[in-house]
């Protein structure tokens, strides 16, 4: 095949399409591509195409394309990423079977969509991606809202006396895939937001996801007074004067933005309170269309869901009545609302007095339904709120429960992919949700239990490569270093368990060291070895979790420890995907009943891993004896947090040493553990048809967005 200078360019323009489409970020083979190109590249920024993009010229494509089978793979990517943007799936039983037209707006104060967009913190904003990405492959038209934070959430370095550093590298937007956008001739549309005495001007960045799309508000533009320009700069790091004044950007910003764009959404969806302010715009908007405040009201109710992520009620976003009088007035000025009457909004019976606004009054007061995130969260939830239906009884409290999931393909690493496509060719990624066809494949007839330990081994040496490679750069890994680091940290042939998440001191993640002998004769046993591999953030001004974070990088330099008990720095999506696919165990240990749902668990399954937790959230729901192992007992407990400790503690010993570690090394002459690949099997089984984002995405979709009124 001869390539023609119209050839090239064609083809260029069709690889940009691509590589500003995060499509690629659930597509293995796309990714191979970029590295192909500039592995060197790829590796040092963080899998980033645009950066990759900019490393090669015209001319060396024109070149690289002489490979044959290069331009092969190419034009293949190409295709399926065209044919998945063409084809144009419909939502099954919704809408009478017919399409939908005006997108859901799903807003969130933070989106995870991959580890080189650096626009999120943790669990919430991984969720947020998930879903978009799963409403692009359903075929649902969703639009996501967030903010542009230029400089991220931190980047985590440990220095060598244990304590966390924070930094936070500037992002240049012309470097990463998100593109600007513009009005209908080509200016940057810019919208305006009244703070205070200041008028706030935007304007947004769009992150193509598959057939999706999010907008980023930012506010570093030049018609900005200066102190502005930095607002939407980093995520929750500021004060409340700061914080509010971003989330009146995300909430009557946000709404703004969309209309500039022409976009009429069907539904408003706040993933949680941080957004909730656009309930106000949506009330100005009908106010000054000359509609009577209470039809109004009713008429915002009706576009609005919300959604609940925090059982801890210091946990949701607070503002003082004289805050909300400074930026709101002008605000409440154009509703013709007084700001006792938009107070009201916030407050519920009980808080009345307090002069403090809580957001997520308002999302729950002007929203037609919500939710929380997990069955045993909306119980809370349910009894958190009851003040807000005064009369009602906690069960007839309106706030049901979607439980979350994770976008599988996001998280199936490459070799599993294989896995999986070798079995059972394309099929796997359209059977996401459906148990028959999990059952079907995970049939010893189907793959054999010696295909699945070869599949683990191949993960864990992934993993421990990885972290040995990170070893080498990051000094205070506590482990060997250097040279040593390459040959001797963490053994490929022992039981592996993963640790990771934000250093919040709830999450206990020094529960295994709980009582300190029991846990060095854990780590001691030369025949059954097992090694942990911790990872996670503290928040920038949370003492405790950092003191918390010091005293486990103190565990990795001790010894037994030394070697088998390792923190990797700046955990993000890619730690993460390489985390959840290594170990093979997964252990969550929070205090009940604070996790709403968790999801880094449901992550594990598709690539063999094995979930050992505490019954909280999404576990509490998922675990049915046979699929992994709990801790604890299910009962609440009225205890002191100590004794709970001690409790947690004492059972997570006894299921490692009489259940996790005696299956794990319980071998038959060739060597496989099958007691063990059989609880794989049903792991599998019982967790990849439901805890994932598109059986979410559908349930948000009949049970909400679309319900039957
Ligand atoms: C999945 C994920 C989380 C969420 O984990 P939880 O179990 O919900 O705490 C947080 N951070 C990153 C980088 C993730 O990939």
């Amino acid at each position: 095949m001869k390539k023609t200078e119209r050839d090239v360019k064609a083809i260029l323009k069709r690889f940009d399409a691509m590589a500003y489409n995060l499509w690629w970020s659930w597509n293995p083979r796309a990714q191979a591509i970029f590295e192909e190109f500039s592995p060197l590249t790829w590796e040092a920024t963080n899998h980033n195409p645009i950066a990759v993009r900019k490393q090669f010229s015209e001319t060396e494509l024109r070149a690289r394309l002489g490979d044959e089978d290069f331009l092969a793979r190419l034009m293949s990517v190409l295709d399926s990423f065209e044919a998945y943007m063409d084809y144009k799936p419909r939502f099954p039983n919704i809408n009478g079977g017919k399409r939908i037209h005006d997108p859901i707006a799903y807003f969130c104060a933070e989106f995870g969509i991959h580890e080189c967009l650096p626009f999120y913190s943790g669990g919430l904003g991984v969720l947020a991606g998930d879903h978009v990405k799963s409403a692009s492959d359903l075929g649902l038209p969703l639009v996501g809202v967030g903010l542009f934070y230029r400089h991220g959430y931190f980047q985590q370095h440990i220095d060598p006396n244990g304590h966390q550093q924070e930094s936070y590298p500037t992002t240049d937007p012309s470097n990463i895939p998100v593109e600007i956008v513009a009005d209908d001739s080509g200016k940057t549309l810019i919208c305006t937001v009244t703070i205070g005495n200041s008028t706030v001007h935007f304007q947004g960045w769009r992150i193509n996801v598959g057939r999706c799309q999010i907008y980023l508000l930012d506010t570093d533009v030049p018609e900005n007074e200066e102190h502005y320009r930095g607002l939407t700069a980093g995520a929750y790091g500021g004060d409340i004067n700061t914080r509010i004044r971003q989330e009146i950007v995300l909430g009557i910003g946000g709404v703004r933005f969309l209309r500039a764009l022409g976009i009429q959404p069907a539904v408003f969806h706040m993933n949680e309170g941080h957004a909730a302010f656009l309930t106000l715009e949506l009330l100005r908007e009908q106010i000054s269309k000359g509609v009577p405040k209470t039809k109004a009201k009713q008429l915002v109710r009706d576009q609005c869901i919300f959604t609940t992520h925090t059982p801890v009620p210091a946990g949701h976003d607070r503002f003082p009545g004289d805050l909300i009088e400074f930026t709101l007035k002008p605000f409440a000025d154009w509703m013709k609302i007084s700001i006792k009457e938009l107070m009201r909004f916030g407050q519920t019976i009980s808080t009345e007095d307090s002069a403090e606004f809580i957001m997520t009054v308002l999302g729950l007061k002007l929203s037609r339904a919500a939710n929380a995130v997990s069955e045993k969260h909306s119980d809370i939830s349910r009894l958190m709120w009851i003040d807000l239906f005064p009369g009602l009884k906690s069960k007839k409290v309106p706030i049901g429960h979607v439980t979350n999931g994770v976008h599988i393909p996001s998280w199936t690493l490459q070799r599993s992919w294989e896995f999986w496509e070798r079995h059972n060719s394309h099929r796997w990624k359209s059977h996401l949700c459906d148990p028959k066809f999990w059952q079907h494949v995970t049939n010893p007839k189907i793959v054999s239990d010696e295909e699945l330990w070869a599949l683990r081994y191949e993960l864990r040496r992934e993993l421990i490569e990885f972290l040995r490679s990170r070893a080498q750069q990051q000094h205070t890994f506590g482990g060997p270093t250097g040279e040593d680091a390459l040959y001797r940290l963490l053994s490929f042939d022992s039981l592996t368990i993963g640790f990771a998440r934000r250093f919040a001191p709830y999450k206990r993640a020094l529960l295994l060291f709980n009582d300190i002998v029991r846990a060095q004769e854990l780590f001691d046993d030369p025949h059954r070895p097992i090694q942990i591999v911790y990872a996670g953030k503290s928040h920038p001004r949370d003492n405790e979790g950092k003191d918390y974070l010091k005293q486990v990088i103190n565990m990795t330099r001790q010894h037994p420890f030394f070697g088998k008990v390792v923190f990797i720095e700046n955990y993000d999506m890619n730690v993460a995907r390489h985390l959840i696919a290594g170990c093979d165990v997964w252990l969550n240990t929070p205090r009940r009943p604070l996790e709403a749902s968790g999801t880094s668990g449901q992550k594990i399954s598709i690539n063999g891993g094995l979930h050992l937790s505490i019954l909280d959230g999404w576990w509490n729901e998922a675990y049915n004896g046979k699929n992994g192992w709990a801790i604890g007992e299910k009962v609440k407990d009225s205890l002191t947090p100590e004794e709970i400790d001690r409790r947690d503690a004492e059972s997570l010993y006894q299921v490692l040493s009489n259940d996790v570690i005696p299956l794990f090394y319980q071998r038959d002459k060739n060597g496989i553990p099958r007691k063990w690949i059989e609880k794989m099997r049903n792991a599998m089984r019982s967790i990849i048809p439901i805890y994932n984002t598109h059986r979410m995405v559908e349930e948000y979709t009949t049970k909400y967005y679309y319900a039957k009124k």
